[in-house]
C-alpha cells in the first residue's frame, strides 16, 4: 500500500514539477516579448542629501508594466531573467534608458542603475556602460553602479579589473544592500568602492534596537576612515532620518523622503524639492 501510495504522489510531484516547468517557460516567452515590446519601465526614486534633504540624484528602479497583470515588481521577474540570460538585454536596456532618461532631467542629479552579478559575467560590462555613455551623452560623472557582493563572489580579480576600468571612466561603484552578505567588510578591502548603501534592515531595525544603532554608527565612521560616502536606504521616518544625520551618514533614501516616482512626475518632484538647485542654472527668465 505504502509502494502504491509512494507512487502516486511520485506522479504529482512530476505533474507538478511540469506545470512549473511549463509556467517559467510561458512566463520566459512574455518576458522576452515585454523587452521587444517596450513593456519594461522604469521608476525613479530620489536620493538625498543629508545635510538639506535636497535630492543629489535618483535610483533607477526597472517595473515590468504588463498588459494585464499590471505593474509588476523586479522580485518577480529579474531571478527568472537571471536564470534564462534575458538579464543581459534587461540590464543593457536599463542601463541606456537610465542614463537617456538622465540627460533629459531639469537638473544635473545623478543617477543610480543596479547591476546584476549575472548580467556582470554574460556581457562585457565596462563597453556595455562606455557605449551607453557615448550613445547618450550623459557625463560618466553623473553615473552611479549599484553593485551587491554576490559579485565579488566568483572570479575576485577579473571582476575587480573590470570594475577598476569602470570607475577609469568616471563612473561610481556602490555596494548595494551592505551588510546583508557573508563578508561586507572583507570586500571593502579588496575593491575600492566609492560608496556604500547600508541596507534597510539595518535602518528599519535601529528604531526599537540599539545594537543596530551601534552598527550604523560604526558603519558611519568606517566609511569616514575608508573616505567611503555612505548611503542609508529604506529611511521611513523622522527619527531615523533626525539619528542617521547626526551619526553624518552622507545620503539618505527611503519611502519618508519619496517612493520611487513615474518618469513623468519626476520634474515636479524637483520643483517643489531642489528649488535652490534649479535657481543655479540658467532658467528662462518669468514675468515680473
Ligand atoms: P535595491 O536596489 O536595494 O532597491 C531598494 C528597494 O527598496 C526598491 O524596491 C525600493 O522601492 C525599496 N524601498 C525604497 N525605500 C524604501 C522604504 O523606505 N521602505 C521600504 N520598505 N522599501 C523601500 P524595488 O524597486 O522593488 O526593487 C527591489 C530590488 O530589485 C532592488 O533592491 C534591486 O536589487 C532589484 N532591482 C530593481 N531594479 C533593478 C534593475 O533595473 N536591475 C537589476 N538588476 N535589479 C534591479
Ligand atoms: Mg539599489
Ligand atoms: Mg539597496
Ligand atoms: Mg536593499
Amino acid at each position: 500500500r505504502a509502494k502504491a501510495e509512494g507512487r502516486g504522489a511520485y506522479r504529482f510531484f512530476e505533474s507538478q514539477m511540469d506545470s512549473d516547468v511549463r509556467e517559467r517557460r510561458m512566463l520566459e516567452a512574455e518576458l522576452r516579448q515585454a523587452i521587444a515590446e517596450n513593456e519594461l519601465v522604469l521608476h525613479y526614486q530620489p536620493l538625498v542629501s543629508a545635510e538639506d534633504n535636497r535630492p543629489s540624484g535618483f535610483e533607477a528602479l526597472v517595473r515590468w508594466n504588463h498588459p494585464i497583470r499590471g505593474l509588476v515588481p523586479p522580485s518577480e521577474f529579474i531571478p527568472l531573467a537571471e536564470q534564462s540570460g534575458l538579464i543581459k538585454q534587461i540590464g543593457d536596456w536599463t542601463i541606456e534608458a537610465a542614463c537617456k532618461a538622465a540627460t533629459l532631467w531639469p537638473g544635473d542629479f545623478n543617477v543610480a542603475v543596479n547591476l546584476s552579478a549575472r548580467h556582470f559575467q554574460l556581457s562585457d560590462i565596462v563597453s556595455v556602460v562606455s557605449d551607453a555613455l557615448a550613445k547618450t551623452g550623459l557625463p560618466p560623472q553623473r553615473l552611479e553602479l549599484e553593485i551587491t557582493e554576490s559579485l565579488l563572489i566568483e572570479n575576485p580579480d577579473e571582476v575587480i579589473e573590470r570594475l577598476n576600468r569602470i570607475q577609469a571612466l568616471g563612473v561610481t561603484v556602490a555596494m548595494d544592500d551592505f551588510g546583508t552578505g557573508y563578508s561586507s567588510l572583507a570586500y571593502l578591502l579588496k575593491f575600492p568602492f566609492d560608496k556604500i548603501k547600508i541596507d534597510k534592515s539595518f535602518v528599519t531595525a535601529s528604531s526599537e534596537d540599539a545594537v543596530a544603532r551601534d552598527i550604523l554608527r560604526s558603519i558611519a565612521s568606517l566609511g569616514r576612515t575608508l573616505k567611503i560616502h555612505i548611503t542609508a536606504e529604506g529611511v521611513e521616518t523622522l527619527e531615523q532620518v533626525e539619528f542617521l544625520r547626526e551619526i553624518a551618514c552622507n545620503q539618505l533614501q527611503g519611502f519618508y523622503f519619496a517612493r520611487p516616482l513615474e518618469e513623468l512626475d519626476l520634474a515636479g518632484y524637483v520643483l517643489a524639492n531642489a528649488a535652490p538647485r534649479l535657481e543655479a542654472r540658467a532658467t528662462p527668465p518669468g514675468p515680473p
